[in-house]
């Protein structure tokens, strides 16, 4: 009983914290992100920490203060699917190596009861998943109401690596725009809010990332050969994600771009894009199924 009452406080004042740390976004952080016509990710500045004010002091006291809130909405959006709900959050996760989309899983995501979380990295399709179209693995990883589904890596792969190393024609990954906002908008339908987070790192700073996984050995198990080929290829992909930022950002799905130089930065801010999906479902607690009273009766003769 105490316990759950101090577990609100503790919410209520993590929310009052977020309101005095709010000051430092100069506006909400899904409008300084969300992706607009005009953006050029080929001359994003990386290093940006757009709509924030503070620096990265002020930024480790305000993920401090998501960290409560996260833990709690989270919980009462799992409470909510358990009881017959059909709301869930999809937090997708593009961007280059070294981009810091494992950081976010285990920074933001981690702040979360595991319960909660269906996780799923895409990687190179298996030979079974090669033998489905390139959604079939996608659908068998999308989260189930009351979750939160993330992505590292996602069917956008399909318009990135699949275009920039040739593996399809471009017939054919060209018509993925438009089935992907199909699918998006089908799984966004049944009652899955998506937010789709595309990280950017300088080439700079990338090589500096990938150096220090050189080395240290602890690193050594992130590092791939193929990166270096990857990073070769850097202004075809920044080519490839300019078009799928064009042609998949929609209101149901829309994409935010994240510049990913600043490791707090870029947690801050998918931090805060994920909060503020669980803040728009306006979260209860579900209303009991049985009369408490006469279970607390119930109990009491035991
Ligand atoms: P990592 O995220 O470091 O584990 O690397 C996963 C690798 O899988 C990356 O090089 C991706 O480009 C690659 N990958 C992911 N999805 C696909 C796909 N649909 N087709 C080909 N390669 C993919
Ligand atoms: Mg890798």
């Amino acid at each position: 009983m105490s316990g759950r009452h101090s577990r609100r406080d503790e919410a209520t004042d993590a929310r009052d914290r977020l309101g005095r740390i709010a000051r430092e976004w100069d506006r909400p952080a899904g409008e300084a992100l969300r992706w607009r016509p005009g953006i050029d990710v080929r001359s994003l500045d990386c290093a940006a920490t757009p709509g924030w004010d503070g620096g990265r002091d002020e930024a480790e006291e305000a993920s401090a203060g998501q960290a409560v809130e996260l833990a709690d909405l989270q919980e009462r959006l799992f409470a909510e699917g358990r009881t017959g709900g059909s709301r869930s959050v999809l937090l997708v996760l593009q961007g280059l190596d070294t981009a810091g989309k494992g950081g976010v899983v285990r920074h933001v995501v981690g702040l979360v009861d595991p319960q909660g979380v269906m996780h799923r990295s895409f990687g190179r399709p298996t030979p079974e998943e090669a033998a489905h179209g390139y959604l079939w693995r996608v659908r068998g990883a999308l989260p189930r109401p009351g979750y939160i589904g993330v992505f590292d890596r996602s069917h956008y792969e399909q318009v990135l690596v699949v275009r920039v190393t040739g593996l399809e024609p471009e017939s054919t990954w060209r018509a993925h725009y438009d089935e992907i906002n199909a699918f998006e908008a089908e799984v966004a339908a049944t009652g899955t809010r998506i937010v789709k987070c595309a990280l950017f790192v300088s080439s700079d700073e990338q090589r500096s990332r990938l150096a220090q996984r050189l080395e240290r050995p602890d690193k050594h198990w992130k590092y791939d050969p193929a990166d270096i080929d990857t990073r070769k290829l850097l202004p075809e992909y920044l080519e490839a994600y300019q078009e799928m930022l064009e042609r998949t950002s929609t209101d149901v799905a829309p994409w935010y771009v994240v510049p990913a130089d600043r490791k707090w930065f870029t947690r801050l801010a998918v931090g805060e894009l994920l909060l503020d999906a669980l803040r728009s479902f306006d979260l209860g607690w579900p209303a009991a199924t049985f009369d408490v009273e006469a279970e607390l009766r119930r109990l009491a003769a035991t």
